[in-house]
């Protein structure tokens, strides 16, 4: 689509137009940053469409960028991938300077004295990085309706949510708010969202991409990934992204391999597999369709369809909720008043200080998943619940690789409903976490997955379809993802 770079038109810019926009001289980097951020002002706070997507902006630090990329261009210097490419970061994410949340009211004024890795390799690559995007506290949650600083709204349908915890991250691409973003997932955060913004998001393989400078939710499930607007435009900056970070211990040394080079192979001769467990009751009709469509295109492209179960996928969300709610629990330990952020200034004893803070600093999912999980590693219980969670997640990490033994990749829904209304499951946490039913598998797994939009609903409803692959093999899943996504676009313009 040749985009109209003419200060009202962002729409749907992704990051190779935005690059060769910049490097062509069509347009200067500075004056692309500046189109965003009147776009912003014009669309997301409570004047326009109260998105709410961004909770700061790093005005001088993307102008500062942008002005370094306009004179390499006026120097005729090679370009960096990302020249010019307007990005934002999830508020779990260290920008040196930058205010950094994590959508807690914990962290209020805490600005980090560094970079995490993500963030420095995207500006390192030409990036510019336009700001900081809401989320659910510490990540926790599916709507985004947990942060302390409001819930985001989904562009595609503004009474409804985005999906969490990366709601912000999926919105403001969505929105055309940035050209492409970070995001965190642990159990979801990228995939959820990116299906119900109708963007696609990347869940690459545990140790991928380091996670240095990540405020720490899960360790174990904990993984860093880019969502976009295009299949084309992730491949790119997943590429930016992975890698060994020395800082990071549980980052891969692994070769990265080229994303974007294969992405237009064909996928013929590529063995599909289909969980069944993925399409039982409460799969939503309209979801179910879409996705048995996408795979009968990914049949028509010379697939073979392999009908796979993963027998210990009803267990996928109890183990998940007692292993996420124990790392939490020790990981959020270290917010006490002393080291970050707010601190309860009426406390008159040091443990008081500490009660208070938690108590004033802490939203309610917050303190629920730290009593949830305190409670699972206690003694007593430690046996029953937290090593009984890590043996069940062994077992279906095994389901995967048996699967994995015959087929490339799975396919299946990403979610088990389209977006949900803003308010309508805020009373009931179980009827949350229970959206998170195709997600977190693959994130206990540590397999690589995507969602890539598919279909709509008739009310106009974005629905994603989930790919997932091997470990380290994004190459194929990213394959896979561009083949649906093409077939979407045909449909898309023969229906027109
Ligand atoms: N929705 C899941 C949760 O609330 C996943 C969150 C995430 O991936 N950060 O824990």
């Amino acid at each position: 689509m040749e985009t109209g770079l003419d200060g009202t038109n962002l729409e749907g810019l992704t990051i190779a137009e935005a690059r060769s926009a910049v490097a062509d001289g069509r347009i200067s980097a500075t004056a692309l940053v500046e189109q965003h951020y009147e776009r912003i002002t014009a669309v997301d706070g409570p004047s326009g469409q109260g998105i709410n997507s961004y909770l700061a902006l790093s005005r001088e630090r993307a102008l500062a960028q942008a002005a370094r990329i306009d004179s390499m261009v006026a120097a005729g210097e090679t370009l960096p991938p990302l020249a010019g490419v307007p990005v934002a970061i999830k508020d779990v994410l260290a920008m040196q300077g930058a205010p950094a949340t994590a959508g807690s009211k914990i962290l209020a004024g805490y600005r980090p004295p560094y970079d995490a890795t993500a963030v420095r390799k995207l500006e390192a690559a030409g990036a510019v990085l336009l700001g900081k995007l809401n989320c659910d506290e510490f990540a926790m949650g599916s709507s985004n309706e947990n942060s302390a600083y409001g819930p985001v709204r989904n562009p595609r349908a503004l009474d409804r949510v985005p999906g969490g915890s990366s709601g912000g991250s999926a919105a403001a691409v969505a929105a055309d708010l940035c050209v492409a973003s970070l995001g965190t997932d642990t159990g979801g955060s990228v995939r959820q969202p990116a299906a119900f913004c109708g963007v696609v998001g990347v869940l690459p393989t545990y140790g991928r991409v380091s996670r240095y400078g990540l405020i720490a939710f899960a360790s174990s499930l904990d993984r860093v990934g880019p969502l976009t607007k295009t299949v084309e435009d992730a491949a790119i900056l997943l590429e930016v992204l992975a890698g060994e970070d020395p800082c990071d211990a549980t980052s891969s040394d692994r070769p990265v391999g080229s994303y974007l080079s294969g992405l237009n192979q064909s996928i013929a001769g590529l063995r599909v597999g289909v969980p069944a467990e993925y399409f039982g009751d409460g799969l939503d009709p309209e979801i179910r369709a879409a996705v048995e469509r996408a795979i009968e295109g990914l049949r028509a492209a010379g697939c073979a369809i392999h009908p796979v179960t993963l027998p210990h996928t009803r267990y996928a969300i109890p183990t998940y909720y007692v292993l996420a709610t124990a790392e939490a629990s020790s990981n959020l330990s270290r917010f006490d008043g002393v080291r970050f952020g707010l601190r309860a200034e009426s406390a008159t004893t040091l443990s008081s200080m500490f009660r208070e803070t938690r108590d004033e600093g802490f939203g309610p999912e917050v303190k629920r998943r730290i009593l949830l999980g305190t409670y699972a590693l206690s003694s007593g219980y430690y046996d029953a619940y937290y090593r009984k969670a890590q043996q069940v997640r062994t077992l279906l990490t095994q389901d995967f690789l048996k699967a994995f033994a015959e087929v490339d990749v799975l396919v299946g829904p990403m979610t088990p409903t389209p977006p949900f209304k803003l308010g309508e499951k805020t009373d009931d946490p179980v009827a949350m976490y229970l959206a998170d039913i195709y997600s977190v598998a693959a994130s206990l797994a540590g397999l690589p997955a995507i969602s890539v939009p598919c279909s709509e609903t008739a009310a106009g409803l974005p629905i994603g379809v989930q790919i997932m692959g091997r470990h380290f093999d994004e190459a194929t899943m990213l394959r896979v993802a561009a083949a649906v996504e093409q077939q979407r676009k045909l449909q898309q313009s023969t229906a027109q």
